[in-house]
């Protein structure tokens, strides 16, 4: 699946790629001399089809503001993190820095001819796209009374709007699932109220020692013994900001200030702090607020 997008989107990286080396050659393409590769590459391909291919992708070079964020912008974007950042030749968890440039994925709008049978939902699980943004885009107030022969407008890649800070649709706040699971086990106690008290993790069962790997690739804020509760633990933040705890360690393998990759182990299971036996008590916060792990968990 992510092969094939990545794949689809190839084509376009390419003809990005040709963008790419006009701009920067329009100013010192004569500097740079006629036998750069990148000049070689756009005369070569300069077909009737390249041109409008290039027409297409024209604005696809985004200017990172401050703040921005690989995961943020895939967001805004809808598109998979993966994609993104494969697209620019970086994996999910780099850091991005205001001033780069990078290429953004744009989808042009697709538009498809309503045959007897078929349903809005139907079209809209067919395109990957969300109903409602379905419903917006064509103006329909009663999807349950589709017009046979219709044309329907299956939106693109709302880059335009999602770089400028736009609202984004439901559909795309599935896609913010990229954490990976610290480890495989039954889930002992989920996030959420629990008797008289609010449980701000997941708890995950495993035998002592098994170990325990970073979500995502970040870098570690807090690895020690933190308090009587959590006993050892290790706090990563990572580069969209989200923070990851991982509590009740027999073992941390991890310093503060270490930057960890993507499923590194960072410590071993206990039941170190308040805890009656062996188990990962696992925390995602935003802003410093405990969110539920299973909505960012793949
Ligand atoms: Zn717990």
């Amino acid at each position: 699946m992510l092969l094939a997008k990545i794949e689809s989107w190839l084509v376009r990286v390419v003809t990005v790629v040709v963008m790419a080396g006009t701009l920067l050659l329009g100013a010192a393409g004569e500097a740079a001399g006629q036998d750069s590769w990148m000049w070689r590459l756009e005369t070569e391909r300069l077909t009737q089809e390249a041109l409008t291919a290039k027409a297409q992708t024209q604005g696809q070079l985004y200017r990172v503001k401050k703040g921005d964020t690989l995961w943020g912008l895939a967001r805004n974007l809808n598109v998979d993190l993966e994609v993104l950042a494969a697209m620019n030749y970086l994996t999910p968890g780099d850091v991005i820095y205001a001033g780069q440039y990078l290429r953004l994925p744009v989808e042009p709008d697709k538009s498809y001819q309503v045959r007897p049978g078929d349903t809005l939902w139907h079209i809209a699980r067919q395109y990957e796209v969300d109903i409602k943004t379905l419903m917006v885009a064509n103006r329909i107030t009663k999807p349950e009374a589709l017009q046979v022969g219709k044309i329907i407008t299956i939106p693109g890649s709302p880059w335009s709007m999602a770089v400028q800070g736009r609202p984004v649709s439901s559909a795309s706040r599935l896609r913010e699932a990229w954490l990976n699971w610290p480890l495989i086990g039954r889930i002992t106690s989920p996030w959420g109220q629990r008797g008289k008290e609010f449980h701000h993790g997941l708890d995950i069962g495993a035998k002592a020692g098994t170990p325990i790997k970073a979500a995502q690739a970040g870098t570690v804020r807090f690895a020690g013994y933190k308090s009587r509760i959590y006993g050892n633990a290790v706090e990563i933040v990572h580069d969209n900001g989200l923070v990851t705890v991982y509590a009740h360690n027999s073992k941390n393998l991890v310093k503060k200030g270490q930057r960890v990759t993507a499923g590194q182990v960072i410590g071993l299971v206990g039941s170190t702090g308040r805890s009656t036996g062996p188990h990962l008590h696992f925390e995602v916060r935003i802003d410093n607020k405990a969110v539920d792990p299973m909505l960012y968990l793949k």
